[in-house]
C-alpha cells in the first residue's frame, strides 16, 4: 500500500510538527515564529504564513492534539479525525500547484495556520484509515525517547524517530555486530584461504 504524495507529505510533515514539543527527552523545538515559517518553508507549505506570537501558540497546542493520534486505537482515531474535520469545517476541493500536482486542499489558505495544520492531518488520517493502515504510525522505540514517526517503508521495519534515536540504534548495532565478530575470530581463528589468491596465468 502506499499513499499519494500529498497524504505522504501530510503525515511526514505531523509526525516532525508532532516531535517539535518538549519532552523528557528535548526541550522545545518551535522557538519563534521564524523557525516555524523556516519548517513550514521546507515542507513545501503554501497559502498565509503566520507572524504572530498566538499564531504560533496554537500550533503548539494543535500538536498536541495531533500527539493523541499516536496512542489511538482505530475508533478513537476515527473520533479525532471526525473531530478536527468538523472543527476546522473541511470542504476539500481539488487543487493544482506545485510540486503536487492534483491534490486536496480543504481549508481556504488565509484559515489560520493551526486549523490548515489540523484538517490537513486529518485528511490524510481519511486515507490513513481507509486503507487499514494506522499501524504505520509508531512511537520511537528508543527507550525514554517519546518522538514519533510515520513509517512508510514497504516492510514496516522502521523503528525509531528521526531524531538521533535511528542513529543511536545504528551505532550501537554496528558494536553489537564488531564485539560479535571479535568473539567469533577468538573462538575460530580464520585460515586463508588458497583459493583467495589470484590464479597463476597459464603459460603459452
Ligand atoms: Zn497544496
Ligand atoms: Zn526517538
Amino acid at each position: 500500500m502506499s499513499f499519494t504524495r500529498d497524504t505522504a507529505d501530510a503525515l511526514q510533515y505531523a509526525a516532525v510538527l508532532v516531535n517539535t514539543r518538549p519532552t523528557a527527552a528535548h526541550g522545545e523545538g518551535l522557538t519563534s515564529v521564524a523557525e516555524l515559517v523556516e519548517q513550514l518553508l521546507e515542507w513545501d507549505w503554501t497559502g498565509d504564513l503566520p507572524g504572530t506570537e498566538d499564531e504560533l501558540e496554537t500550533v503548539r497546542r494543535v500538536r498536541s492534539r495531533l500527539r493523541e493520534y499516536w496512542d489511538a486505537d482505530l475508533d478513537q482515531a476515527v473520533l479525532i479525525t471526525n473531530d478536527l474535520l468538523r472543527d476546522g469545517d473541511a470542504r476539500p476541493q481539488l487543487v493544482n500547484h506545485e510540486p503536487l500536482g492534483w491534490h486536496v486542499h480543504a481549508t481556504p489558505s488565509n484559515a489560520p495556520l493551526a486549523t490548515r495544520l489540523a484538517v490537513d492531518t486529518a485528511m490524510a488520517m481519511v486515507d490513513v484509515i481507509r486503507a487499514d493502515e494506522l499501524d504505520r504510525l509508531k512511537v520511537c522505540a528508543a527507550q525514554d525517547c517519546d518522538d514519533v514517526l510515520v513509517d512508510l517503508s514497504r516492510n514496516r521495519s522502521r523503528k525509531f524517530c528521526d531524531g538521533t534515536c535511528g542513529n543511536n540504534a545504528n551505532v550501537a548495532a554496528y558494536r553489537a555486530r564488531q564485539a560479535d565478530a571479535r568473539q567469533s575470530t577468538e573462538r575460530q581463528p580464520r585460515t586463508r584461504r588458497p583459493s583467495a589468491r589470484p590464479a597463476a596465468q597459464p603459460s603459452s
